[in-house]
């Protein structure tokens, strides 16, 4: 059973700007909306490092050049924190995604739930503006279940969420099992590798994906 929303842990859609009486589109950024392994690995490489995309994660995959053993994890981490305090404007789009979107737009509410520190803010919020994408945006951490739930709790429309990691997937069906749940893996080295799961429908081309959302919202 699903554990009743809590509302403090939600913002209100009309904070956001969203309307209660349209389906609600809930889309995550990096790996969906963003190339993020594309972007992250050109900042790791101008601090001396490469980026291996050879499984599914994210600090065990970068190397001192010819390495053979992944960074610390605490001096990754420190990379990852750096670059979405200063550099995660620069990813680029995911192909498709805006132009799915805009479509998506006269059916419902489009609402962008990442997980990256609050740092992040204004750099993601100006990315979302220069490329055309919805800027209703939230910045959160954890599994996105127990949010999402208190979000779409709030509309009287249909609901959707989109993601690339199995478990705030996972999560989703948990704690707001009403709302359709699509994954999409947006780095093509990483597709092969991302792992799936027969709960949610893997589709990796947006426009496709775009097709499906609004259906599952009709
Ligand atoms: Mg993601």
């Amino acid at each position: 059973m699903s554990e009743s929303p809590n509302p403090s842990l939600a913002p209100t859609l009309e904070s956001l700007g969203l309307a209660r009486d349209r389906p609600l589109v809930i889309v995550d950024v990096d790996e969906v909306l963003g190339l993020f392994m594309l972007g992250f690995g050109a900042f790791v490489a101008e601090h001396g490092y490469e980026l291996r995309v050879e499984r599914f994660a994210l600090f065990q995959n970068i190397y001192r050049p010819g390495g053979s053993e992944h960074l610390d994890l605490v001096e990754g981490r420190k990379l990852f924190d750096e670059f979405f305090r200063s550099r995660c404007g620069d990813i680029e789009p995911a192909p498709g995604a805006a132009q799915a979107l805009r479509r998506l737009q006269h059916q419902a509410e489009i609402l962008i739930l990442s997980n990256a520190p609050a740092e992040a803010k204004a750099l993601r919020g100006g990315w979302l503006k220069r490329h055309g994408l919805p800027q209703a945006l939230i910045l959160s951490s954890g599994p996105k279940g127990p949010i999402t739930a208190g979000l779409v709790t709030q509309t009287m429309g249909r609901t959707a969420f989109v993601d690339d990691l199995i478990p705030n997937l996972d999560s989703v069906a948990e704690h707001a099992p009403n709302t359709a749940r699509f994954q999409h893996v947006a780095d093509l080295r990483l597709r092969p590798l991302a792992p799936r799961s027969s709960r949610h429908p893997r589709i990796d081309d947006w426009a496709d994906l775009g097709e499906a959302i609004e259906a599952s919202i009709r």
